[in-house]
């Protein structure tokens, strides 16, 4: 314990790397206050009381020395160590000069340790050492001239005006040693907080530099992010401007790129943004700029040109760039990405606009295919202007209940009696009339609304179901639409099961029609929650089969009851051309391997159904039976196609 405390009190710190500029500025400055305090000393210690004490000669040449010789080293010793312990020796010099000016009539104890507390400013112990050794040794030369009275300079040493002896000069020793330690110790502990100061401040200073980065870059890829690349295109603004010229605002956003996320984990998904974000830092020119400023969504800048056209074939090199195998973490990868772009000065002189409308582009191109580029246009501005009152207007319109649900029904191709209905969506507008929903769904879903809609949907089937229950038909199940975004409302399983339970039906008269698309987007998720809804023993149907990416893997994986070949291939059924729908053909014998229901849609003609009977499809769902219509007419229907309810409600 006491050996540790003294270990500690005397190990005097190292300076590190990190400090040593700041201790070289310090002892620098430092060298330079001692030499001016040694000049003050010089006049004031021995010149002033050489003229009281007429000791002119040893005193003010004495000190006069000291300060030259002082004043000569610093010229090739300033900041080493070696002018340190010079100061220490004149400092201490001078603190005799002192004694002997008042012929040693004044114990100068007090000024000895103001002068080591002066060294204590070098935050260094070696001046202090030194100091106090030259203390030490003046002590026992200077008692040895008294012992031996021995004269200077005309006058008699004297160390001690109350006499002399070893005894006193051990007694001084040890006063010294004692000063000499504390001084030391502050010293010690100045030197430690200078270091923790440096520390913290390098700290301060590295942590500044990495936030400023930070703040500027996205963490990921190391590209610009959108604080900076606003800053940047200021810049671009202003040389635009000066020089007259245009240039693109090209907003990436990368294709099926949450499919990847999902299906191979983040880490792919990361690696595979560095890789697109080094592969567009390739291909554009210097002055251009790529930024990344969100999930799988980057901007570029392509600056400096007069036409628009000039920088097509930059477009087409950007896509390009995409169509090759992407390595990643031993997985081969498909990629593609939909380009919106915008023109300064063309399309808006405003950064933010700029910036929305390359995003609007963005989402033509997505909607016409993906793996493109699409220019923004008024058109397609004013178009956007519309869906963001429609989305408004949807809001009202659900609080005032404009939305009912229409039912078509689904035939038993065989027996042609009604097995069921489809619920389609109608927005029963107060100005407009009847919207249908191909007007409005997909602002929804892109707006996040169909998630509120869709419950209600959910809800307004199961209370179809329970009134056609008790309406007394048997067996008519209904199937509603669920949009794939509402696979990411968590509560979906939930809903379904709350709306089979409040309304106490047979879930297997509840049906949902999911699209393939489904399966693209949320995966993992999605499967999830489609096996809890099977378990409930809600029927899942695959609509539009056919138009999507399904391929039979995927349909093997996912819980489907029966597939809804898509109106395209019915279309196909030609009246007159005896052609073979080789595809329509192979869905039906598709489903049948399966084991799955097979429902098509969008019959119109007599023909396309008995097309259909042949090839063994067994349901059929279009306008040739009937259109969608009120729940009312459904009844109405089901009762002169179905039979008639007899007094006990059975059907007959
Ligand atoms: P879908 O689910 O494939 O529905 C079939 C669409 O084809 C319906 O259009 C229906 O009226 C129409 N149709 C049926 N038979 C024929 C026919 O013989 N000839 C022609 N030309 N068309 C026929 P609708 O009602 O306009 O719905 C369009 C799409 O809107 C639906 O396609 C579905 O994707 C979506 N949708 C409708 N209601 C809902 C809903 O409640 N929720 C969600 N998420 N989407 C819905
Ligand atoms: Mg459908
Ligand atoms: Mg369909």
């Amino acid at each position: 314990m006491i050996h540790t405390t003294l270990d500690n009190f005397f190990r005097f710190p190292k300076i590190p790397q990190f400090a040593q500029k700041n201790f070289t500025d310090h002892f620098l400055h430092a060298d330079k206050v001692m030499l001016v305090l040694i000049v003050i000393q010089w006049i004031i210690a021995t010149f002033v009381t050489s003229l009281s004490y007429d000791t002119y000669l040893y005193g003010f040449v004495g000190g006069g020395l000291i300060t030259l010789v002082l004043l000569m080293a610093y010229r090739t010793f300033k900041g080493t160590q070696v002018m340190r312990a010079l100061v220490g020796v004149g400092m201490m010099l001078f603190s005799l000069i002192y004694i002997q000016q008042h012929l040693g009539r004044i114990e100068m104890h007090f000024h000895v340790f103001i002068a080591l507390a002066i060294l204590s400013l070098y935050k260094d112990i070696i001046p202090i050492v030194v100091a106090a050794a030259t203390t030490i040794l003046h002590h026992f030369v200077f008692n040895f001239l008294q012992l031996h009275e021995v004269s200077l300079f005309g006058m008699p040493v004297m160390v001690f005006n109350y006499g002399c002896g070893i005894d006193i000069v051990l007694l001084h020793g040890i006063f010294v040693i004692a000063e000499t330690l504390v001084i030391g110790y502050i010293v010690k502990l100045q030197v430690e907080y200078a270091i923790e100061l440096n520390r913290s401040e390098n700290k301060v200073m590295g942590l500044n530099e990495e936030l400023s980065f930070a703040s500027l870059h996205d963490s990921l890829t190391g590209l610009p992010n959108r604080h900076s690349l606003y800053t940047q295109l200021k810049l671009m603004v202003a040389n635009a401007n000066r020089y007259d010229r245009k240039f693109a605002v090209l907003f990436l956003d990368l294709d099926h790129f949450k499919n990847i996320n999902d299906t191979l984990g983040h880490n792919v998904g990361d690696e595979l943004l560095k890789s697109v974000a080094d592969k567009l830092k390739s291909i554009i020119r210097e002055n251009d700029i790529v930024a990344r400023i969100g999930g799988d969504e980057f901007i570029i800048v392509l600056s400096d040109f007069i036409e628009t056209t000039t920088i097509e074939p930059v477009l087409s090199k950007i896509l390009n760039a995409f169509h090759h195998e992407w390595s990643i973490q031993s997985h081969f990868l498909r990629l593609s990405t939909s380009i919106g772009v915008s023109i300064y000065p063309d399309d808006s002189k405003e950064i933010n606009e700029l910036m929305k409308f390359a995003d609007i582009a963005m989402y033509k191109a997505k909607g016409e295919g993906r793996d493109q580029f699409s220019f923004f246009t008024t058109t397609l501005n004013n178009k956007v202007h519309e869906e963001v009152a429609i989305a408004n207007d949807m809001h009202r319109a659900f609080e005032e209940e404009e939305f009912e649900l229409y039912y078509q029904p689904k035939i038993h191709i065989e027996s042609g009696k009604i097995i069921g209905a489809e619920a389609l969506l109608r927005w029963n507008h107060y100005e407009k009339g009847m919207i249908a929903p191909d007007h409005f769904i997909y602002i929804a879903e892109n707006t996040g609304f169909i998630l509120k809609l869709g419950t209600w949907i959910i809800e307004e089937t199961a209370r179809a179901i329970k009134r056609i229950q008790d309406a007394g038909y048997k067996g008519i199940h209904v199937s509603c639409n669920v949009s794939t975004r509402q696979f990411q409302n968590l509560n979906l399983y939930g809903e379904i099961k709350e709306a089979v339970r409040i309304n106490r039906i047979d879930p297997s008269l509840l049906a949902i029609e999911i699209t393939e698309s489904v399966m693209l987007d949320y995966l993992e998720v999605t499967l999830e929650i489609l096996k809890k809804i099977k378990a409930l023993g809600v029927y899942i149907c695959m609509d539009d089969f056919g138009t999507g990416y399904s391929s039979l893997s995927y349909l093997r994986q996912f819980p489907i009851d029966s597939l809804k070949i898509d109106k395209s291939f019915v279309d196909d059924i030609s009246c007159t051309q005896k052609n073979e729908t080789i595809l329509l053909n192979t869905i039906i014998a598709m489903g049948q391997t399966l084991n799955l229901r097979v429902i098509a849609e969008g019959v119109e003609e007599e023909y396309q159904m008995e097309y259909l009977k042949e090839r063994g499809c067994e349901f059929y769902q279009g306008y040739y039976f009937s259109k969608p219509i009120p729940e009312k007419a459904f009844f109405e229907l089901l009762q002169k196609n179905n039979g008639v309810i007899n007094a006990d409600g059975e059907l007959i």
